[in-house]
């Protein structure tokens, strides 16, 4: 082990556990037994691997309550998030334990033989999950990765480790084999960048900061190496006039401020056509004020604190030169905590409008027409998510797809369903998770040709 990490609770800044970061021999060490592990795992009939990862759900469904409770002290999510965050785990599971008994090939007419084709796993899988959201994104990269016949190893981020740690154990409690699924706590510098240089770890899912997958993306190409990425956001959610402006102001703030709006999909930017602004910001003021901004211990918490100091600091900063219209309430004390707010923004070119903000800052803008919508919600090198608030049918589907992003709603800000697709545009990602097609991801097509 290479030293220690003090996890605090961000609500109040106490610690809530040590725990041991892996060091880069340890890494090795555990990559290597993974890849050991992988010639049994892959040759594990389909049924049965099935059937492993059903009791892996079922076993993660029994400590729903464990793991959320980790969570909240963890992370400073709400309860009711930190229940969904375990259940999705659970379900990410369940879903792709359908997959091993389908992962067709094809047979492709030729002349002279048969052809087949056949889905090969790729043998270790390096998953890399950032602090934002600990469950889903550790369950979003394994559950796929060991229903295609790999096996996985994963680092939490430094400062959420609690939760994938657990889920670790309860995947040898429910029968996995051991070195299945590794999880690594560890620094990202260490553990994670070993994933990427290292010629075992043959594909690498890396979700975090645009920044540091960049990296990962020149790192991984030194070998070839396969790479997903689910980086950064800035989506916009864009209301014409003609929507049901009560119900669009609403769900506005649950758009953004939702995880203290530390979420790759956070509506940050809120698109208004102009004959409804003002109708609209004087809708939202309430539903601001209303939002429970409490100790996530408590049941009623609506949004938590942000995950760390430095996270709030930063998230302060860009309010230093910001149109700031009105603001929520937030307790005081130790905690990390920032209110929720809004601000105006009448130049694209400014930074609270451009940058990925990462809390709970939102900025608000007219537009003039349905083009002008478009333009200023592409205006940006994110494409995650965005939303589109309007009750005509025609400009709603030609909004949604006019918009250069990988996750559009209408009339709702639900962008992420575990058997939907999701990931970015642009800068925001490179590739899909989740959806029906998860587990192709994890295998590489091979082609058989037998003459007859
Ligand atoms: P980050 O990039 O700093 O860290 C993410 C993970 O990468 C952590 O586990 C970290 O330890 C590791 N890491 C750091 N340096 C590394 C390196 N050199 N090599 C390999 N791994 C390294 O991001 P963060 O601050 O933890 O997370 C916030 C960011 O994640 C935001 O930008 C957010 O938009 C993004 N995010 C995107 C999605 C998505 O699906 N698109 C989902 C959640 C979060």
């Amino acid at each position: 082990m290479s030293g220690v990490h003090t996890v605090l609770n961000p609500a109040t800044a106490t610690p809530v556990a040590e725990v041991p970061a892996t060091g880069l021999d340890e890494t090795d060490a555990a990559i290597e037994r993974s890849h050991e592990a992988f010639a049994a795992w892959r040759g594990v009939a389909p049924g049965e691997r099935a059937t492993l990862l059903r009791r892996f759900a079922d076993v993660v469904d029994a400590h729903v309550e464990e793991l959320a409770g980790l969570e909240v002290r963890n992370a400073g999510h709400t309860w009711a998030n930190s229940r969904w965050e375990a259940g999705n785990v659970r379900d990410c599971l369940h879903y792709y334990a359908g997959a091993p008994e389908r992962l067709s090939g094809r047979q492709i007419p030729v002349a002279g033989g048969t052809d087949l084709t056949f889905h090969e796993p790729l043998g270790v899988v390096g998953i890399i999950v950032p602090w934002n959201f600990p469950m889903p994104i550790a369950g979003w990269g394994l559950a796929p990765a060991l229903a295609a016949g790999n096996t996985v190893v994963l680092k939490p981020a430094e400062l959420t480790p609690m939760t994938a740690i657990r889920i670790g154990e309860l995947a040898l409690e429910a029968g996995l084999p051991e070195h299945v699924l590794t999880v690594l706590p560890g620094k990202g510098s260490v553990v994670g960048e070993r994933f990427v240089t290292h010629p075992l770890v043959r594909k690498v899912c890396f979700t975090g900061s645009t920044e540091v997958g960049k990296r990962v993306m020149a790192g991984c190409a030194e070998q070839v190496k396969r790479v997903t990425l689910e980086l950064g956001g800035k989506s916009a959610n864009i209301v014409f006039a003609d929507a049901d402006l009560p119900a669009a102001a609403a769900a506005a703030p649950y758009a953004v401020f939702d995880n203290a709006g530390q979420d790759c999909c956070a509506r940050s930017r809120i698109l208004v056509e102009r004959s409804a602004y003002d109708e609209f910001l004087g809708l939202m003021e309430p539903a601001v004020a209303a939002l429970r901004v409490l100790d996530p211990a408590d049941e009623a918490s609506e949004m938590g604190p942000l995950i760390s100091a430095g996270q709030r600091d930063r998230v302060l900063g860009f309010l230093d030169d910001a149109e700031v219209a009105f603001s929520g309430s937030a307790p005081g004390g130790d905690g990390f905590w920032v209110a929720p707010t809004v601000v105006t923004s009448a130049d694209p070119a400014e930074r609270i409008w451009r940058e990925e903000v990462f809390g709970p800052v939102v900025a608000v803008m007219p537009f003039d027409d349905e083009a002008d919508a478009v333009a200023r919600a592409n205006d940006t090198e994110y494409g995650l998510s965005g939303s589109v608030y309007t009750r005509d049918l025609g400009r709603a589907l030609r909004v949604a797809r006019a918009v250069e992003a990988g996750n559009l709603s209408v009339n709702s800000h639900a962008s992420v369903r575990y058997w939907t697709p999701f990931g970015g545009y642009k800068q925001s990602g490179l590739g899909r998770e989740l959806g029906p097609d998860a587990p192709q991801a994890f295998t590489e097509e091979k082609n058989v040709f037998i003459a007859h």
